[in-house]
């Protein structure tokens, strides 16, 4: 079992003194900087002079630029978009790093693939939310927590595990729980979920689609009957609340019984499912997926802006316009 910490492993008291500087203030930036501030910590905020600094002034913090910000700081959360940070690395936040500095990362990516080489003279840790922003701090105020992966990459002052756990709590994170876990590990499993679990699933959906539209049923219905009407993303909220097996509970009889006798049928397909996961895991472990995406920019960039022109003319984008319209769902009504 991987070791996991809460409130109690950790002592705000460590960073008493200490000024943090919140890199960014975006979907993470904005919220881990109000619950650090809520919870009694010294937060300042560096960021580029345009909407997300007047945001952060509007909310009570002393603002500077990004590299103003990291030279007063005794710890720097870098909370900018990971294709950004390799270049605002180098030019804005290493130059004014002092030693014995904390630099905290919300995401393993950069570390992992060697995008970003911090000083040896600063601690290194990874404070990873398994949330989205808003959720950070929605949780944070609702007293319930999130839970994130956390780990120490480079030990330079004595102190870094302490002064991560610190964070995690100030974000409100350890009231969940926080499992230790490797930066690369932790952007492989990232990565993973949205490079083959994400695609596998969305591939079941479309063939469900195709198949129940080619045999004649009105789109509208059939988008309403797999996803539109909230009832199959209630089934998984179900199995976070009381366990993949023990959500079936909650359907028919008739539908369980159809459950279990007809899915055996779909096991055949777990191996070819598996042949390419394992092909997308290892091009992620390799590093080959970072670096197509982060040091052939352009014409990565290239290739997902025509991508998306392509999906955003499929058929199903039509379909799901229009049922979303008719059914008054989400911003369409
Ligand atoms: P955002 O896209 O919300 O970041 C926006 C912030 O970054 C704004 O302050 C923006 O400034 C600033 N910014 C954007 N581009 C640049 C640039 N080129 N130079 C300097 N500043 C820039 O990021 P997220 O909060 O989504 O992600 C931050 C980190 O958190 C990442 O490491 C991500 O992997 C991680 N993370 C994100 C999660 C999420 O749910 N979003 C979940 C868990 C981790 P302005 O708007 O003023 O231009």
């Amino acid at each position: 079992m991987a070791e996991i910490y809460h409130d109690s492993d950790a002592d705000l008291g460590v960073l008493e003194d200490q000024t943090i500087a919140l890199v960014g203030y975006g979907n993470q930036g904005r919220s881990q900087a109000l619950n650090l501030r809520d919870s009694g910590l010294n937060v300042i905020v560096g960021n580029i002079e345009d909407h997300a600094g007047a945001a952060a002034k509007e909310d009570g913090f002393p603002t500077s630029d990004i590299a103003d910000a990291c030279k007063q700081a005794d710890v720097v959360m870098l909370l900018i978009p990971d294709e950004a940070m390799p270049e605002v690395f180098k030019t804005d936040v290493a130059p004014n790093l002092a030693p014995g500095n904390l630099v905290v990362f919300a995401s393993g990516y950069n570390i992992a693939f060697d995008l970003i080489m911090p000083p040896a003279y600063v601690d290194v840790t990874l404070v990873a939310p398994r949330m989205i922003g808003v959720g950070v701090r929605e949780n944070f105020l609702s007293g319930a927590g999130f839970p994130s992966f956390v780990s120490v990459h480079h030990e330079a002052t004595g102190n870094a595990k302490a002064r991560m756990l610190a964070i995690a709590k100030g974000i409100g994170s350890t009231r969940a729980g926080c499992i230790e876990m490797s930066m690369h590990d932790e952007a492989t499993l990232d990565l993973f979920t949205e490079q083959a679990f994400g695609p596998a699933f969305g591939r079941v959906l479309m063939t469900a689609i195709e198949l129940l539209v080619e045999a004649g049923y009105p789109p509208e219905a059939v988008l309403l009957e797999l996803y539109l009407s909230g009832e199959f993303a209630y089934a998984f909220e179900q199995m976070r609340e009381v366990g993949m097996m023990k959500q079936m509970d909650f359907h028919s009889r008739t539908s369980q019984y159809g459950t279990v006798t007809r899915g055996a049928r779909f096991m055949a397909l777990s191996e070819p499912i598996k042949e390419k996961m394992s092909e997308v895991l290892e091009e992620i472990r390799s590093g080959s997926f970072a670096d197509e995406w982060s040091k052939q920019q352009p014409t990565a960039v290239a290739l997902f802006e025509k991508i998306r022109e392509a999906r955003d003319n499929m058929p199903m984008a039509k379909w799901d316009a229009v049922a979303r319209t008719a059914f008054k769902i989400g911003n369409a009504g």
